[in-house]
């Protein structure tokens, strides 16, 4: 098409100086137009199939400008999409079918104590893997359809606390360290904060080696109150920081990766934060890993 209309402006550019020079011509018979009529009307029309032209050719050109962006954005949320359900997929099997064959063995074999309570510890486990996948399914389509925050004067040094151990029971062989202030209160909705906690201690967690601690600190100035959620992971390159708090957003491809997940833990802890009027900042470790830092100033507290 940019072509055809590129064609067409060279015609009647052609044309328009085809009838100058035969206007021109005419002159010495007839004397109706003086010659500086002739060129005006000639320069009038040359730029008028110019300024034509390059309307036409500027909206073509914006026009699949625009396709070429619908269709790549498509692409990459059906990938995401996809890349989810294969995830979600496993992560939901695993767990059952584990659970099953737990069940099964149980009921099948006679087993000595120390057996079965390592298959119960296992069963608890899957359990609760299975329940914070469907807790952050069921959050994350809340949120879509406006999830109604309650906001209380809430303990959350308290809070945090307490989230530390349960983590701790879930993961006993990691090390979790913490540099909370004491008697920090803040107006939260409990329990979606208790989701954010939750998925930024078992990202810190999932993410770097069974020897590498995690760090947690509570910190209250005269301007705000930060959680910094330190690990000593494998870190996440800048370009992902951003996306990564897209929903469904995993680094790495899914038939290749290691770790369990479904990229929907960031998506609700980064809605959370902006429900709570605060700033989610991910920033690089030293020597290595990440820090995921939420700020929430006085003023929104
Ligand atoms: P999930 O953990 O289920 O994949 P998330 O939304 O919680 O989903 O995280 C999205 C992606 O961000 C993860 O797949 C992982 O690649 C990356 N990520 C999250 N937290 C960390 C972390 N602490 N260290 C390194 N990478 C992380």
């Amino acid at each position: 098409m940019v072509t055809a209309f590129a064609w067409w402006a060279i015609l009647l550019n052609k044309k328009n100086e085809e009838s100058f020079l035969l206007k021109n011509q005419l002159l010495q018979y007839d004397s109706q137009y003086s010659v500086t009529e002739i060129k005006e009307t000639y320069d009038m029309q040359r730029r008028m199939i110019m300024g034509e032209g390059l309307v036409f050719g500027i909206s073509i050109i914006l026009g699949l400008f625009l396709i070429h962006r619908g269709f790549w954005s498509e692409i990459k949320s059906n990938k995401k999409l996809s890349n989810f359900l294969l995830s979600v997929t496993h992560e939901l099997k695993t767990p059952i079918a584990s659970l099953n064959l737990i069940n099964r063995t149980l009921v099948d074999k006679e087993l000595p104590s120390d057996k079965i309570k390592d298959l119960l510890n296992t069963a608890n486990e899957e359990s609760r893997r299975l329940e914070s996948l469907v807790d952050n399914i069921l959050m994350t389509a809340q949120m879509e359809q406006s999830y109604d925050y309650n906001f209380e004067n809430i303990n959350l040094t308290e809070l945090i606390q307490s989230r530390i151990s349960r983590a701790l029971k879930i993961n006993p062989n990691r090390t979790i360290r913490q540099d909370l202030e004491s008697e920090v209160f803040c107006k939260v909705d409990q329990e979606a904060f208790v989701k954010m906690i939750d998925n930024l201690i078992s990202n810190a967690i999932k993410y770097s080696q069974v020897s590498q601690p995690v760090e947690i600190q509570l910190r209250k100035s005269a301007e705000a109150l930060t959680l910094n959620v330190i690990d000593l992971g494998q870190g996440i390159p800048n370009d992902e920081k951003k996306r990564i708090l897209h929903k469904f957003y995993r680094i790495g491809n899914e038939e290749t990766r290691e770790t369990k997940g479904t990229g929907l833990g960031l998506f609700i802890v980064k809605q959370i934060v902006d429900a709570h009027k605060g700033q989610l900042k991910i920033l690089d470790n030293k020597p290595q890993g990440s820090i995921f830092s939420v700020t929430i100033s006085n003023k929104n507290r």
